[in-house]
């Protein structure tokens, strides 16, 4: 699709959830300046035999990584399909080892939906209990009941339509190593946080950490299908592992400091709304600060680039966990954000993900 007609597209549906041209160009702005195209794409050596690949958000697809063991390589994120598509023969070039397992981090679709692809090229999606928790309570279509998130998004995603879903069969509840003597990849639960089931896969010999969406490094966050308070101490367990390189779900590689910022985010969101809650606003009044929070979290350069479209649903989700109320209006704002995030996760805009 050209940019063009895919700008008009999206403005079509900015259009129907009330969103202006402005609100819109602005969110593309920072998806775009949080993104710097040249690291897209690229195969990123992190440690020996340790690769990045940081997946294009405009087409939907998460970040990857994979290690390369002396039998066989481990892949860290599952993508979309057309994510695994990608990913699969810049993996071939580099080595001709069976590609075993594909970890997928969570049960999202940028994250999980791929499985098929690894699995008809060998490999056996591993994950967290949680995962298929979360499938099963979201993914209904699949599980004997009425269409879910699988079936929304082969709406709009060809490479969803032709493939299928392939929920893990290798399960852990807390931890899973993987460990040849050379290298050690620990999967580890360490709580619930972006979702009720996401893992880290950590490297303990070279102090890298793979996060899933836990840890993002741009406006990404979503928050719907988690919980913000419960994030930020599996945040804090995270950091306590001393990784010295953070690879997120989104965004690009970063230093150990990614893991504090997205910490110190959700922290200052938190301590914000918590202030407007203990000083009893209401819930219109609240969401009407969420303008003046944006500017204040903007202005500290930790974690400016966190703030996005999707900092109402966010404001609401802190408001809802500390008190059990709505903003009013949620309905709109919720969908909106909604879209925004399978915006931000390069969607089109009928789905969530
Ligand atoms: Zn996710």
């Amino acid at each position: 699709m050209s940019h063009v007609s895919r700008r008009e597209l999206l403005f079509g549906s900015a259009a129907l959830l009330g969103l202006t041209m402005n609100d819109w160009e602005s969110f593309e702005k920072e998806v775009l300046s949080a993104y710097p195209a040249a690291e897209v794409g690229k195969v990123d050596q992190v440690a020996d035999e340790v690769y990045f690949h940081q997946g294009n958000i405009l087409q939907g697809h998460c970040n990857n990584g994979w290690v390369v063991f002396e039998d066989y390589v481990l892949v860290i994120d599952a993508n979309f399909p057309s994510g695994a598509l990608e990913v699969l023969p810049k993996i071939r070039a580099l080595t001709d080892k069976p590609i075993r397992f594909a970890f997928d981090t969570h049960h999202h679709g940028d994250h999980a939906y791929g499985n098929q692809v690894w699995h008809d090229n060998g490999a056996t999606p591993v994950a967290h209990t949680g995962v298929i928790e979360e499938m099963k309570k979201y993914e209904t279509g699949y599980y004997g009941s009425t269409p879910g998130r699988w079936e929304d998004a082969a709406k709009t995603r060809p490479d969803v339509k032709a493939s299928k879903l392939k929920p893990p069969s290798v399960i852990f509840p807390r931890e899973l190593i993987f460990d040849d003597g050379k290298h050690r990849v620990e999967l580890l639960h360490l709580g619930v946080a972006h979702t009720n089931g996401d893992a880290f896969a950590w490297l303990p010999k070279e102090r890298i950490i793979f996060t899933g969406d836990v840890c993002v490094n741009g406006p990404y966050n979503y928050v719907g299908d988690g919980n913000v308070e419960k994030w930020i101490v599996t945040l804090e367990a995270a950091r306590k592992l001393g990784a010295r390189i953070v690879c997120p779900g989104h965004g690009p590689r970063d230093a150990d400091t990614v893991l504090a910022d997205q910490q110190k985010y959700f922290r200052t969101l938190r301590e914000r709304v918590g202030a407007l809650v203990k000083a009893r606003k209401t819930a219109q009044q609240v969401r009407d600060s969420v303008e003046q929070i944006s500017v204040e979290i903007k202005a500290d350069s930790s974690i400016a680039r966190y703030v996005g479209p999707s900092l109402n649903a966010q404001a609401e989700k802190v408001y809802t966990e500390m008190t059990g109320g709505k903003f009013p209006a949620t309905q709109k704002s919720a969908r909106a954000a909604r879209q925004l995030h399978a915006h931000a996760h390069g969607h089109d805009l009928l789905y969530r993900v």
